[in-house]
């Protein structure tokens, strides 16, 4: 507790979970019921979930995020841009990069990493598509090999893009490079038969345990935009070439992006919290397990469902989270009952690109432009939920 009483709310990421706590504690507290800060490492939120556009270069990054200060109420909420680098519970403090912030209230809402799987050469040379940096980065890199090619006719390889696992993230993701594949051919001079996306899957169906059906009119759309798909082939190792996969056989690929998975923020098992792959399994109101003031939500918290499977980590979960955890944070403070987190899964929605969607939504199953439809319905009610109509007219992409 503050020398003047209040207690003290740290809010660590202002991502999906984050920023949805923040906001619904600014909007639930009274005047000096507590103080309530907010770190993340940049001065804006992005949307995690567009990320498949800007990494292709179908949207602009500047869709893709809005500044923190414009969302936030700055009289109740003290925003912080600065990058944590330890959570410290046995003495209530957050280091960051340039300071230090002591806590009586913690919401841990870092969000994931990519995991590797201690497969060699991933970390160093395939790219993760996992903030709008690390997507300026895709853009920018497979358009460089676009330019070299110019120079290196002979080098096919160069307009090769291997993506490393067909979840959800590998097929938005191709989805959205096939949209893109016929303009940058167009502004590189390249021939479009030389390019080669090829989405390769270690389980035998790509989108392992999504509706079959869906699965097969996903892979046909993708398909007829020119993805070549490899299921059933782990990928072993990535090289400065390529990939090697299966039984050894390379792929030679001047890109590779690795969409094989995630995991919780590598800080969290550095604070001593109990994790499986960087995941706390919280207790029923989202508390770190041993901590009744550590909340853990979003990407860095597992939840499972009444079969006792995990779900896995959304943005829709993220939010519901946010929610949760406010109104958690509210009755501590109140000293009052808290609140279960029942999740309320509203259903899949994934796109193929422009145009083309699958998902299932209110126990119906959805394609084509109708999927595509609900999927930037629902893109604009997250828009509507964090800022009002006034963000749904600037970030919604109507033109
Ligand atoms: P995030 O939204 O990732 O936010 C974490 C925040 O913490 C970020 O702002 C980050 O900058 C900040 N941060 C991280 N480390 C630090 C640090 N050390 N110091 C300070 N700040 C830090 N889910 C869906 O439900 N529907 C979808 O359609 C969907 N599409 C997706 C598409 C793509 C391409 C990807 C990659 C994911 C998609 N997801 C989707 C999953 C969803 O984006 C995540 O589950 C969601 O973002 C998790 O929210 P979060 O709050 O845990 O973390
Ligand atoms: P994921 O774990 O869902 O999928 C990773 C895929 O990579 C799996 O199919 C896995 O079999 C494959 N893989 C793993 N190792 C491999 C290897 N060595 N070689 C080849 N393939 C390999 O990860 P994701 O797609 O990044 O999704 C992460 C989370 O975000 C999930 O919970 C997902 O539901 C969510 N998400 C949702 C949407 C949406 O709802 N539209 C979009 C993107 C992500």
């Amino acid at each position: 507790m503050e020398m003047n009483g209040i207690p003290k709310i740290v809010i660590l990421g202002a991502g999906y979970s984050g920023i949805m706590t923040a906001l619904r504690l600014q909007k639930e507290l009274n005047y000096n019921e507590a103080d309530v800060t907010l770190v993340n490492k940049h001065d804006y939120h992005y949307f995690t979930t567009q990320l498949h556009m800007t990494a292709a270069g179908t949207d602009n990054p500047e869709n893709n995020r809005v500044s923190i200060l414009k969302l936030i109420d700055e009289f109740k909420i003290d925003f912080v841009k600065s990058t944590v680098v330890q959570i410290r519970p046995q003495d209530r403090r957050v280091i960051l990069e340039d300071g230090t912030l002591s806590y009586d209230y913690l919401v841990i809402a870092l969000g994931g990493e990519s995991e590797t799987f201690g497969i060699p050469g991933l970390a160093e040379y395939a790219l993760t598509i996992r903030s709008i940096n690390s997507t300026r980065l895709i853009r920018e890199h497979i358009e460089y090999q676009f330019a070299r090619f110019k120079r290196e006719p002979h080098r096919t390889d160069l307009l090769t893009i291997v993506v490393g696992g067909a979840g959800f993230t590998g097929i938005e993701f191709v989805g959205e490079l096939a949209d893109r594949v016929p303009e940058l051919c167009r502004q590189f001079d390249v021939d479009p038969s030389l390019v080669k996306i090829i989405n390769i899957e270690a389980a035998p169906t790509v989108l392992p345990g999504f509706d079959p059906e869906l699965v097969e009119y996903g892979m046909r759309v993708l398909e007829r935009k020119g993805v070549t798909f490899r299921i059933g082939t782990p990928i072993r190792e990535c090289t400065p070439d390529g990939v090697i996969v299966g039984d050894g056989e390379e792929i030679k690929a001047a890109t590779v992006i690795w969409t094989g998975g995630v995991r919780g923020n590598r800080l969290v098992e550095e604070a001593g919290i109990e994790t499986v792959r960087g995941r706390v399994k919280v207790d029923e109101y989202l508390r770190a397990p041993g901590y009744d003031n550590i909340f853990v939500i979003g990407d860095c918290s597992l939840v499972f469902n009444e079969e006792g499977k995990p779900y896995p980590p959304t943005a829709q979960i993220a939010v519901q989270q946010g929610v949760n955890c406010a109104q958690n944070l509210v009755a501590c403070i109140r000293n009052q009952a808290l609140k279960p987190f029942r999740y309320q899964h509203k259903g899949t929605l994934a796109s193929l690109g422009k145009g083309e969607a699958i998902g299932i939504a209110f126990g119906r199953k959805y394609r084509g432009r109708t999927a595509a439809w609900m999927k930037k319905v629902n893109d604009l009610r997250y828009l509507f939920v964090l800022g009002g109509i006034m963000l749904v007219l600037r970030k919604g992409r109507f033109i």
